[in-house]
């Protein structure tokens, strides 16, 4: 999946974040709403966790719904997401 073909949101306004790519003394990515922002580098990151985050969670959900009805094996459906992302992306709906 790849990060480049999403626009980058802001968690809390839903807003695309607005690029400034020449902002000292890193470019930058900020949400023109509240002003949230971070280096491109930082947001990447995070955008990149909230990604792995949503993907664990998808398998997760699987896992559970693929054991139901079986006797023998069981899954603990204790997954907790870590949360609280700064900044989000829409991920395909499955
Ligand atoms: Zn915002």
């Amino acid at each position: 999946m790849s990060v480049s073909t999403h626009a980058v949101k802001c968690a809390r306004c839903k807003c695309v974040l607005e690029t400034l790519p020449d902002a000292k003394p890193e470019p930058r990515a900020a949400c023109p709403q509240c002003g949230e922002g971070d280096t491109l580098e930082n947001v990447r990151r995070e955008v990149g966790e909230y990604i792995q985050e949503h993907i664990s969670k998808t398998i997760h959900g699987a896992l559970v719904d693929g054991v139901r009805g079986s006797k023998n094996l069981k899954v603990t459906s204790d997954f907790h997401p870590k949360g609280g992302h700064r900044f989000i992306v829409d991920l395909e709906p499955r």
